[in-house]
């Protein structure tokens, strides 16, 4: 087995989205020497959305890919030591930090997680068995494969809107299956999908219909067991692929033996002068993986921009103890 590099830093960015990328180009500007750890998704969740219109100033076609690409280049300016690794574990005992990622070793004097969050899934038994085989969780990333298909979306937040308009573009019909009668996504998204539904007449709402079960012949997925609470019985669609838009969990999983996390959220505010500051001093987190209310793109970058202030001025106070 090859032996891992052991890494010092006076700072370790763990994730590579909005609020990482933030942070590290706070970090830079500061002269703090940053290692950026971009994780099994870098870039982060925007990769997976074809059109942002909330990013102030960019409002011509702006893509995920797009935006999030232009942040990279940004961070790669200034001097930041960007690694492509995934910290699988921490020990947060130890000080300088200890971080243990799948190519080496980091300790650090500081640390920002923001490490975002996964995509929620249904736990259906079957969900996995079907996983790449028909279910997704990205439209932009498997649309194409569903050209002039039947499929299905399940979720009624922006994420499932977005998803049923962009997805009704490519295939035959798409089943938006919600287990409410409201959405929970922006108007402008909810008008959006009634206008596309008189446009192209090829979305299906579902409303108070949950999904109890996804059906294959175990290569393939070729239909969903769908409960209706208002007529109280079950009935089948017969569909390629489901793509699944319910929400996303906080990726805090690893940080939990050390901080204090609530419902999967990194808990944070515990200094009135460092308000990104964790149950450890010299722990920050920022973004989604702290969010429990806001979840949005330019609130991540924000936050990414005070865990960098904050942690520069826990440096700076550690150097003259
Ligand atoms: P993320 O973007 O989730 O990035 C997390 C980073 O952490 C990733 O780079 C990942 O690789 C890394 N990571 C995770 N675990 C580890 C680990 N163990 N080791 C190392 N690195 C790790 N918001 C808007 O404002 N406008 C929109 O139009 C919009 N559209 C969206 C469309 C979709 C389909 C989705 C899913 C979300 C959308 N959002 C939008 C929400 C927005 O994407 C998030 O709020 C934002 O990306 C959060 O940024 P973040 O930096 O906190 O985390
Ligand atoms: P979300 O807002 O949490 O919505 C999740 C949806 O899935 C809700 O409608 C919820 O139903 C439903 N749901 C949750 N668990 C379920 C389950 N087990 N079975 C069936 N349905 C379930 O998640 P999101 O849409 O992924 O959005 C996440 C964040 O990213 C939000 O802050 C959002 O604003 C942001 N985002 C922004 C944009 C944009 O600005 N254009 C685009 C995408 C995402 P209930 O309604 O009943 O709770």
């Amino acid at each position: 087995m090859e032996k891992k590099e052991k890494k010092y830093t006076q700072q370790i960015i763990i994730g590579s989205g909005p609020a990482g990328y933030t942070a590290a180009i706070y970090s830079a500007r500061s002269n703090i020497k940053t290692i950026l750890i971009t994780g099994p998704n870098p870039g982060g969740q925007l990769i997976q959305t074809n059109e942002i219109e909330n990013w102030p100033g960019d409002y011509n076609n702006l893509s995920g890919i797009k935006l999030m690409d232009r942040m990279l280049n940004h961070v790669k300016k200034f001097s930041i030591d960007i690694r492509d690794d995934i910290i699988t574990s921490v020990n947060f005992k130890k000080y300088p930090f200890e971080l243990y990622g799948e190519e080496n070793i980091y300790f650090s004097t500081s640390i920002i997680i923001a490490t975002g969050s996964s995509t929620k899934l249904l736990n259906i038994p079957s969900e996995t068995i079907y996983m790449g085989k028909g279910i997704s969780t990205c439209a932009i990333c498997d649309g194409f494969f569903y050209k002039n298909k039947i499929i299905a979306v399940v979720g009624g937040g922006n994420s499932a809107l977005e998803e049923t308009i962009y997805l009704s573009n490519i295939a035959q019909t798409v089943h938006l299956i919600h287990r409410r009668n409201q959405f929970r996504a922006d108007k402008i998204l909810i008008n959006r999908l009634y206008t596309q539904i008189k446009n192209n007449k090829n979305i299906i709402i579902h409303f108070n219909s949950c999904i109890i079960d996804i059906l294959g012949d175990n290569i393939v997925m070729n239909k969903i067991q769908v409960y209706s609470e208002i007529e109280k019985k079950n009935y089948q669609l017969n569909i390629s692929g489901l793509f699944i838009a319910i929400g996303h969990i906080p990726n805090s999983k690893i940080f939990s033996k050390y901080i204090d996390i609530k419902d999967n959220y990194i808990k944070i505010g515990y200094n009135n002068l460092m308000k990104t500051q964790t149950s450890i001093p010299g722990i920050f987190a920022a973004g989604d993986v702290s969010d429990h209310i806001y979840k949005q793109a330019i609130t991540a970058a924000a936050s990414g921009c005070m865990a960098a202030i904050d942690a520069e001025k826990y440096l700076n106070a550690s150097k003259c103890n």
